[in-house]
C-alpha cells in the first residue's frame, strides 16, 4: 500500500443538502438539445456563457484555440475568482462536444432515467457534467453560501483527439489541481489512465483487371487481410489494449486493389509496453508484405507505408496528489466513500495532466456512452452535485 502524507482534512459539519432536482433536470435536458458535435460548439458555448454571466462569475473568456482545431469557437474558462472562502483555488473540465449522431436530440426522462428517444446520443458525456456544474453554483447562491476560487473549463473537440485540450494554455487558469466530470460510476475517482499511440498502414499492391489479366495483380486488400489475421488485438495483458478500427480501399469488383489503408490504436498503462506493441504491429504488416515475392522493376511492389503517433500520454496520480487530497476530505464530510480505480480510457484529463493540471477524472453516473443507449440517472447527477459542493467548500 502506498505511503500518503497525512495531511488533516478542515472540519466540516452540517451537510445536509437538498438539490434541486427539478432545475437540475431541466437544465440538463436544454444543454442535452442543444446541437454540439465536435467542432460546431458555439451555440452551446454562448448559452452557457450567458449562464454564467446571470450566475455573477468574475470572468469569463474564450480561448485563440479555434484556429488550431478548427472549431467554431475556442475553449471557455469560467471564473469565480472571489467567491468569499480562503480556499485552494479548483477548477473543473467537461468537454462540450457530443459523438455522433448527435443531431436534434429529443430527452426522454422515465422513472428517474435520462435517455435520448433512440435515434441519438443522449448527449450525457458530457453535458451532464456542465449540468452538475452549474446547478452545484445555483445551489450555493440560493442558500447564500460561500465558496473557494473556482474555474471552470469547457473544451472543444474532446471527441475527435482531445484537440481543444492540446490547444489550451494552462496559465490560463489559476487554479493548478482540478477534476474532469467524464467518467462513468458514480462516488469513483479516476487516477490512472493509459496512453494511447494510433497507427496507420496502407498496403500498397499492384492493380489488374480481375478477369482479364489476374496474375498480373497483387491484392492489397488479401495482404491486409493476412496481417489482421496474424495481429494481436483486444485486450493483450492487464495494461494494454490494441484496435484496428477503419479500413477503406478498392476502386471496383473487377479491379484487384492496390492499396489498402488501416487505422487502429494501441493503449498501454506502461510506455514500454505501448512501444512494443506497436513496433510488434508495424513487424507483422512488414513479415506481410516481404513474404510476397517482389514485382521486379517495381520497388515497391508490394509495399507499406507504416506511421504511429501519440494521441494522449499516459496519466497517473500519486496517492497524495493534491487533487486527491482535497476529495478525500469532500467526501469525507460528506460522510462517503470513495472509490479510487485505474481506467481504460483516454480524456482531457491525461493532457491536462501532462501540462502541469493536477486533474483527477470524476465519475459523474452516465453509462453506455458512445451509443445511442447511453442513461444517465437524475439522482447519480444529484449525488454528483453534492461532492462537487463539498469540493468548493471544504
Ligand atoms: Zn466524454
Amino acid at each position: 500500500m502506498a505511503h500518503v502524507p497525512f495531511h488533516p482534512c478542515p472540519d466540516t459539519t452540517g451537510n445536509s443538502m437538498k438539490i434541486n432536482t427539478e432545475r437540475l433536470a431541466a437544465t440538463f435536458v436544454s444543454l442535452c438539445e442543444i446541437d454540439s458535435p465536435s467542432r460546431q460548439e458555439k451555440s452551446l458555448s454562448d448559452y452557457l456563457k450567458n449562464i454564467f454571466v446571470e450566475l455573477g462569475a468574475d470572468k469569463i473568456i474564450t480561448d485563440n484555440s479555434a484556429a488550431k482545431t478548427g472549431s467554431d469557437t475556442g475553449n471557455l474558462v469560467i471564473k469565480f475568482s472571489h467567491p468569499g472562502l480562503d480556499l485552494e483555488p479548483i477548477f473543473f473540465n467537461c468537454h462540450l462536444d457530443v459523438i455522433s449522431p448527435c443531431h436534434a436530440v429529443k430527452v426522454n426522462f422515465r422513472d428517474g432515467l435520462f435517455t435520448s428517444k433512440g435515434e441519438t446520443v443522449l448527449g450525457g458525456d458530457d453535458k451532464a457534467g456542465i449540468a452538475i456544474l452549474i446547478e452545484a453554483i445555483q445551489y450555493l447562491q440560493d442558500n447564500h453560501q460561500l465558496f473557494g476560487p473556482v474555474e471552470f473549463l469547457f473544451t472543444t473537440c474532446e471527441e475527435i483527439g482531445l484537440l481543444g485540450a492540446k490547444a489550451f494554455n494552462s496559465t490560463d487558469l489559476t487554479a493548478k489541481m482540478g477534476y474532469a466530470l467524464d467518467s462513468t460510476g458514480v462516488d469513483v475517482v479516476i487516477t490512472e489512465a493509459p496512453a494511447a499511440q494510433e497507427f496507420q498502414a496502407t498496403l500498397i499492391g499492384l492493380a489488374a483487371h480481375a478477369g482479364l489479366h489476374p496474375e498480373q495483380g497483387i491484392s492489397a486488400l488479401q495482404l491486409a487481410a493476412q496481417a489482421l489475421v496474424r495481429l494481436n488485438l483486444g485486450r493483450l495483458d492487464s495494461l494494454s489494449t490494441a484496435n484496428v478500427g477503419l479500413i477503406s480501399g478498392g476502386t471496383a469488383t473487377n479491379i484487384i486493389p492496390d492499396r489498402v489503408f488501416l487505422r487502429g490504436e494501441v493503449r498501454s498503462h506502461s510506455n514500454k509496453l505501448l512501444n512494443q506493441y506497436v513496433a510488434d504491429i508495424h513487424n507483422v504488416f512488414q513479415d506481410v508484405v516481404d513474404c510476397r515475392p517482389h514485382v521486379q522493376g517495381l520497388t515497391r511492389v508490394p509495399g507499406l507505408e507504416f506511421d504511429f503517433f501519440e494521441q494522449y500520454p499516459r496519466m497517473r496520480l500519486a496517492a497524495d496528489a493534491p487533487a486527491l487530497h482535497r476529495i478525500r476530505c469532500a467526501a469525507g464530510s460528506l460522510s462517503r466513500k470513495i472509490s479510487f480505480i485505474r481506467a481504460g480510457g483516454g480524456s482531457d484529463a491525461n493532457i491536462l495532466n501532462q501540462s502541469g493540471l493536477n486533474t483527477a477524472i470524476l465519475g459523474i453516473g452516465m453509462t453506455d456512452v458512445h451509443s445511442t443507449h447511453e442513461s444517465i440517472h437524475l439522482q447519480d447527477m444529484a449525488r454528483t452535485v453534492e461532492l462537487v459542493i463539498s469540493l468548493l467548500t471544504s
